[in-house]
């Protein structure tokens, strides 16, 4: 058996949660705030400066539609955070 089932890589399965997303935004269940979640700051729906979708529990089937609605800087902000995170890297007086 083993060996059998493919493993979904991280790529793979980051692929398959933003699918979720836009699946979700285009039916109409899900809709694209204007208003990032960390900053407050306000961007336009339309342009190349448009909110993009955080999955700040990771990309786990049941953590599809987990998302927090972040600008690009807090994004790699927050991405960054998880790595350090995920790492053991993170410096208790940068987090508080
Ligand atoms: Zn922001």
């Amino acid at each position: 058996m083993k060996g059998k089932v493919k493993k979904l890589t991280n790529r793979d399965k980051k692929q398959l949660a933003w699918r979720c997303v836009h699946r979700a935004i285009r039916k109409g269940t899900l809709v694209r705030p204007v208003i990032c979640e960390d900053c407050g700051e306000e961007f336009p729906l339309l342009g190349k400066t448009k909110l993009t979708a955080h999955h700040y529990l990771g990309y786990e089937e049941i953590h599809y539609l987990d998302i927090q609605w972040l600008c690009r800087k807090c994004h790699n902000r927050a991405d960054r955070l998880l790595r350090d995170i995920k790492f053991g890297r993170v410096d208790n007086r940068e987090v508080m």
